[in-house]
This record gives structure tokens, C-alpha cells and sequence, in this order.
């Protein structure tokens, strides 16, 4: 039996219905709008256009922030969805009350499609990140997904690579998403071309520095730019850095790494896994694989869904 699945964004509520393997057999997005009542009333529109009048077997809902997937109670959720917190989402869309709903933070719900469908399946313990603007998390220990004493637990990009680094928007300074990140890469790429260092990307965005991307950079790296490559090439070293840490604490079967940097591909895992396996070899004794995910979800509706079919799966 089918699940609805329902991914809440800063800027559209995408929703899909998703079958028991994992397939999204129809979807559909609403813009994410500014206010409690507007919001319940782009739930409820988004469920009758994609369920009807058809039964199904359960609502799993992927949300920024931090939520308690127990009560599907958002606790903290800053930014233009504030007005969300302390209210469970379970509640708020007119679901039917005789199917499961689960909710949980947007990162959690990607591994756990991982863990129904993907490159976590059948995996007791594993690792996820997910490198975009800034780095997401997930951890599996145990066959469990981890959420920790205040639902928390997961935030792998919030993790402390250097001590006095720059602030980040968590409070902390230093954390793994100031030092790789698109966010981190962009940033540091404008400030050499503002300076006007030797580089392809001075050369090429000296006069239209918003569209330097962190792509950008890669590609300068790829064409043998020596400045773009130092770019890379210490970002990459610290999220090696980060991620050598991680695999003594959790000591993982397999590491999922994601999001649209890791688009990349070879360019990003080879010399990741070079820096994470000298770091690592003397304790772990073996190379833990690094791997994309495997499940196709750029809209965040299958990992959402895979939180009923995951709790059946448990049961
Ligand atoms: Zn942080």
C-alpha cells in the first residue's frame, strides 16, 4: 500500500506518493506560505490533490529543524517557518487519524530512505552527509536511527573542525559547515578574487562575483587553477579531517555522502577517501567505503515516506 510523503521547505512544501519500493509514483509542490492558517490550508490541498479519495497506508513528513519524531512536535525551527514551532505536525494537515503519521528532521528522514531502499540498507551502522549550502547529518547506530537526549542528535555539519574558526549560524565557531560547504567554498573563493589574486576565477568573476559558485571553483581546480585547487583541496582535507573523527567515534560499515556538492563525483571522493584513509587505517584496520546515496530523491518526499515503511519494517 502506497504512503504519503511530505517535505516541508523553506520555500515549497513538495508532497509525493511513494510506493513500497520506494518508487514516487505522483507528486506535487505548493509554495511554503508565511502563516499558520495559510500553511494548514497548503497541507490540506497538497493531500486531497495527491491522495483523493485513495487509502493509504500512512502520512511521513520531513522537516527542517529540530523536531521530536515520538509526537511529530516541532521544537525549533528558525527562519520564515517559526511560526511552527511547538505545534505537531501530525495535526495540522487533516490527515486521517487511522494511519500512521511520523515526522522527523529533513536529514534523518533522508537516511532513513537510505535505510529502506538505499546504500544503508541492510546496514546496522552508518553514516550520512549531506553537502549542499551547509552539511546535514544522519547517523544509524545500532540499526537505529540516532536522535539523542533532545532530538539533536545528527548534526554532523555542527561538528567543531577548528577551534577559532569563523562563526557559524549555529553560535558555535569553527563548525565543519564553515570549512566545506558551498557556502564556506563561495566564500572564500570572492574574497580572493575581491583581493584580485592570481586566478582563472578573478579573471572570469572579477566582474560578476554572485555568480561564482562553488562548482565554479571546482572547475577552475579541475583546469589546474593553483589557487581554486588550494581552495579545494583544504576544504576537502577538512571535511577528511571531520569525517576520520566520526569513523573512530561510530566506526561505521558505510559512508553516504550526498547533496549537490558531491555531484562531483570522483573529483570529490577520491581524494576524500585518500585523506580519510590515512587518517584512519591504524584503528580501524580496514577501508570503510565511501558512496553515494542511493536513492534518487532531490525533493526529499521518499526519505520522508520511507518514515512509515521504516516503522513498519521495525515492527
Ligand atoms: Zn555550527
Amino acid at each position: 500500500v502506497n504512503v504519503l510523503g511530505i517535505d516541508i521547505g523553506g520555500t515549497r512544501i513538495k508532497g509525493g506518493v511513494v510506493d513500497a519500493h520506494g518508487k514516487l509514483v505522483r507528486e506535487s509542490a505548493v509554495p511554503t506560505p508565511g502563516d499558520l492558517s495559510g500553511f494548514r490550508n497548503a497541507l490540506s490541498e497538497l493531500r486531497s490533490s495527491l491522495v483523493g479519495g485513495n487509502a493509504m497506508g500512512g502520512v511521513g513528513i520531513g522537516c527542517k529543524g529540530i523536531l521530536d519524531s515520538e509526537t511529530s512536535q516541532v521544537l525549533a525551527l528558525p527562519g520564515t517557518l517559526h511560526f511552527l514551532e511547538g505545534l505537531r505536525l501530525a495535526e495540522l494537515g487533516g490527515f486521517s487519524t487511522n494511519v500512521p503519521v511520523r515526522a522527523d528532521n529533513d536529514a534523518r528522514a533522508a537516511m532513513a530512505g537510505e535505510m529502506a531502499w538505499g546504500a544503508a540498507q541492510g546496514r546496522r551502522d552508518a553514516l550520512m552527509l549531506t553537502l549542499g549550502t551547509g552539511v546535514g547529518g544522519a547517523v544509524v547506530a545500532n540499526g537505529k536511527l540516532l536522535r539523542g537526549a533532545g532530538s539533536v542528535a545528527g548534526h554532523l555539519g555542527h561538528m567543531t573542525i577548528d577551534a577559532d574558526g569563523p562563526l557559524c549560524i549555529c553560535g558555535n565557531r569553527g563548525c565543519l559547515e564553515t570549512q566545506f560547504s558551498a557556502h564556506a567554498i563561495e566564500g572564500q573563493a570572492m574574497a580572493l578574487v575581491h583581493r584580485g589574486c592570481r586566478s582563472l576565477l578573478t579573471e572570469r568573476y572579477r566582474h560578476r562575483l554572485h555568480e561564482l559558485t562553488c562548482r565554479a571553483v571546482f572547475e577552475c581546480a579541475a583546469e589546474g587553477d593553483d589557487a581554486a585547487r588550494l581552495i579545494r583541496d583544504t576544504a576537502i582535507r577538512r571535511l577528511g579531517s571531520g569525517i576520520a573523527g566520526l569513523l573512530h567515534i561510530l566506526d561505521p560499515e558505510v559512508v553516504i555522502v550526498g547533496g549537490q556538492i558531491a555531484e562531483a563525483g570522483e573529483a570529490l571522493f577520491e581524494p576524500l577517501r585518500r585523506e580519510i584513509r590515512w587518517r584512519t587505517e591504524c584503528l580501524l584496520r580496514r577501508a570503510v567505503p565511501l558512496v553515494p546515496p542511493g536513492v534518487v530523491d532531490k525533493s526529499g518526499v521518499i526519505g520522508a515516506a520511507s518514515l512509515v515503511f521504516g516503522a513498519s519494517l521495525e515492527a
